[in-house]
């Protein structure tokens, strides 16, 4: 276990923002993460748990208080049963069950950031979610002071959201378990039309799964989603936003100021409309490469807010709330952060 004292945190993320954390805690075990949240709690200390730093906007400030940063290693398979600890990096285990034949999460190729954060957003993207997999999360219970092992329903998982989410102080994630799915070399069926295209195939069909594996590779480097420590397009926290989900109001509401565009409308849960987050910024006028001060919108994509070096966090939210500002004038939606907010708020 290593402990550092005013350790600079912007290293830590993948926007390379946020001051220093008064104490920086990097736990190897399982035992090391369990003991460091009880001595923080009993203590009172504020604590603020990381693993890839992907998903953080840290204020300028920092945490005042204790970080501790998930380094626990363990990719365990038995059959087609995975079980990861909370510090493997998610994008090589996913890369390892590739290579081992095994579908499930191919699609999820190349998200930045640590196994142990993916059921917290349920991490998701290209019609595939860590929901569809997962069966059980081993996590310390802050609130009883114990480990427990919630079921996959237990989770409540839904579009980028979880227990976990729900309650941010409650759990901190051990390990995760996957049922995975041995296809004979085949990937889970296609659900999502651009990787459909590339792959020229229709949707629910299954292709091989390296075919699938690598082509969602492609396209994410396409938009600067799979980190690259030379390109400022990848500086950033992926998605900045989530795509809005609007009630049967709402979307009669969002139509009426349309002028005659169509706008993305899918299905969601409960009778609601999930439309595109990337869509309403660059139809607002904020287009690939937006702004002109040391963060910028991506180049690649319209919704990765990005540091071009030298930035701050404020540089960024300064960014974010101009962005979500101008998307509200111009169709009364209001745009959420999907990244944590640490200490600072849009
Ligand atoms: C270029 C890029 C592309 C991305 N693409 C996608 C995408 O396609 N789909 C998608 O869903 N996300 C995407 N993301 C977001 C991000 O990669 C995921 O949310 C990822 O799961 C975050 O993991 P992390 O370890 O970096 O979490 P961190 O950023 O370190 O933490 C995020 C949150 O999870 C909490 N947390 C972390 N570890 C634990 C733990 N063990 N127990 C409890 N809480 C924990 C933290 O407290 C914090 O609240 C992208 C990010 C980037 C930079």
């Amino acid at each position: 276990m290593l402990v550092e004292h005013d350790a600079p945190l912007a290293p830590l993320t993948t926007l390379r923002l946020g001051g220093p954390a008064r104490r920086l805690v990097t736990a190897t075990t399982d035992a090391e993460v369990i003991a460091t949240v009880r001595e923080a709690d009993e203590a009172g200390e504020p604590l603020l748990v990381i693993g890839g730093g992907s998903n953080l906007v840290i204020g300028d400030a920092g945490f005042d208080g204790t970080v501790l940063r998930i380094a626990t290693g363990g990719f365990e398979l038995d059959g087609a049963t995975l079980e990861l600890a909370a510090g493997e990096v998610w994008a090589d285990a996913v890369a390892r069950t590739v290579d081992k034949g095994l579908a499930g999460i191919e699609f999820l190729a190349g998200i930045p950031g640590s196994a142990g954060a993916t059921p917290v957003q349920n991490v998701g993207a290209y019609g595939q979610e860590v929901a569809s997999s997962i069966t059980e999360v081993v996590a310390y219970d802050r609130a009883a002071g114990e480990t427990v092992t919630l079921s996959g329903a237990e989770c409540a998982f839904s579009y980028r959201h979880s227990r976990f989410k729900e309650q941010p102080d409650r759990y901190v994630v051990l390990r995760v378990r996957f049922a995975l799915e041995d296809a004979a070399g085949q990937s889970s069926p296609v659900k999502y039309a651009e990787v459909a295209k590339t792959l020229g195939v229709e949707a629910e069909q299954r292709v091989d799964l390296r075919t699938a594996y690598e082509a969602v590779l492609r396209l994410r480097a396409g938009k600067g989603m799979v980190l690259d420590p030379a390109d400022h397009d990848t500086w950033s926290a992926g998605s900045f936003f989530t795509n809005p989900i609007l009630t049967a109001d709402q979307l009669a509401a969002f139509r009426a100021r349309l002028d005659g565009r169509t706008a993305p409308a899918y299905p969601a849960p409960d009778g609601c409309t999930k439309t595109s987050a990337a869509w309403l910024i660059d139809q607002a006028g904020f287009g690939k490469g937006w702004g002109s001060g040391p963060a910028t919108l991506s180049t690649k994509h319209t919704l990765a807010l990005t540091n071009r070096g030298g930035a701050t966090t404020e540089d960024l939210l300064a960014l974010a709330r101009a962005i979500r500002d101008g998307v509200r004038d111009a169709f009364g939606v209001e745009l959420v952060n999907e990244p944590v907010m640490v200490g600072v708020s849009l």
